[in-house]
């Protein structure tokens, strides 16, 4: 185990570190209260979508703070939560898998949950494990939602037909069986989980096959700056609701898959100001880097100042920011708001950067964030 190097803030951070390579803190308070209001108001099995945040230190911060089980999408996720975690479970739940990845999860790892959205990928499921010790999970396609960022239906997922023959094929090859969606990610309607769940009762229905899990997915939203999203609860009222409509026996597991609601506002990160032109600053991290996801999406990050000497207040100016790397794309979209005498050496703090910021972080041009220190207790 690395070692963790533990700071009282993020002033501490900048003042003890004197960082000119971005630097992740982890904020373990705000990550054990989200992950509490998860395990609280979630009537059913919590799952961290590996994806969104695979650094070592978030996943053990998850696991301290009480998440067991893991939605993991390729081998090498699966690998790292069961050699860190031996008592986690992991669960396969992409749509599309290597076959020699579906033998090793099932004979290594002893992963019990596969998804399938297509005859075919049943076919592989079935064919690579034999011994039938395991639960085949349907994927559904969802309607698209106008209040989410990311549409995933469009890529995976099967409609009722499909669902319902998928079903009885793995039920009669004598596997457990069980439906899941995924509303898409940064979902801004709880209502979308109900469509999501009526859909799932549907297709039941229509199979006359019992399940052993309804997976409800990830998707929930993070309060990014300018996103007006509703409380977890809310989400949490309507999927309670819309589950107890369905009528399934109690032995029935209800599952999620958070990813970005449980890890965004636990990650803030310090990039350094490596020089001002006028308005433009430029950092030392970007959009090939932790701020990948601000490039094709509309999501905001709040950004303040961190001195790198104390000086008297100035008047706040806006600014643009740019990246690290020699493509012009390499730019923050917006403006930020600043206090104008920000200068070389200065560094930003740029908060809510816990999902898909390291996960999508590249090489290009030799940078690569990696560091991540940990603020507080
Ligand atoms: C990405 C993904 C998640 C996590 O989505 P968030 O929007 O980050 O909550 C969960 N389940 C599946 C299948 C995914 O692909």
């Amino acid at each position: 185990m690395t070692e963790q190097r533990k700071f009282a803030s993020v002033e501490a951070v900048a003042a003890e570190l004197a960082p000119s390579y971005p630097v992740y803190c982890l904020h373990g308070a705000r990550l054990r209260a989200t992950v509490r209001d998860f395990l609280t108001l979630f009537p059913g099995r919590v799952l961290y979508a590996v994806k969104c945040n695979p650094h070592p230190q978030v996943l053990r911060a998850l696991v301290a703070a009480g998440i067991a089980d893991f939605d993991t999408a390729s081998l090498p996720e699966i690998a790292q939560v069961a050699e860190t975690f031996p008592e986690a479970r992991a669960y396969f739940m992409h749509p599309v898998k290597n076959r020699a990845a579906i033998k090793m999860a099932h004979l290594a790892y002893r992963v019990r949950h596969y998804v399938v959205d297509h005859a075919a990928e049943l076919d592989k499921v079935l064919s690579e494990i034999p011994d039938r010790n395991l639960c085949v999970v349907v994927r559904l396609k969802t309607a698209p939602d106008a209040a989410t960022v990311y549409d995933l239906s469009s890529k995976f997922g099967c409609d009722l037909d499909e669902a319902v023959h998928l079903l009885r094929a793995a039920s009669n090859a004598g596997c457990d069986t069980g439906v899941a969606f995924h509303v898409g990610s940064q979902c801004g309607s709880p209502e979308a989980y109900r469509a999501g769940l009526m859909r799932v009762g549907e297709v039941l229905r229509a199979s006359g096959v019992a399940p052993t899990v309804i997976d409800v997915g990830g998707g929930f939203p993070a309060p990014y700056t300018n996103a007006s999203v509703p409380p977890l609860a809310a989400y949490m009222q309507v999927i309670r609701d819309a589950y107890a409509a369905l009528t399934l026996p109690a032995t029935v597991t209800l599952a999620c898959e958070p990813g970005r609601a449980l890890v965004a506002e636990a990650v803030s990160l310090v990039a350094q100001v490596l020089l001002r032109k006028g308005d433009r600053l430029y950092l030392n991290d970007g959009i090939y880097g932790s701020l990948a996801e601000m490039y094709q999406s509309r999501l905001r990050l709040p950004v303040r100042l961190i001195r790198k000497a104390p000086r008297a207040a100035a008047a706040i100016a806006e600014f643009r920011l740019f990246g690290p790397t020699c493509d012009s794309l390499d730019v923050i979209p917006g403006t930020f708001t600043l206090p104008g005498d920000v200068d070389e050496g200065d560094w930003l703090e740029v908060g809510m950067v816990g999902a898909y910021s390291n996960a999508l972080a590249s090489r290009f041009n030799g940078f690569y964030p990696e560091t991540m220190v940990e603020i507080g207790d």
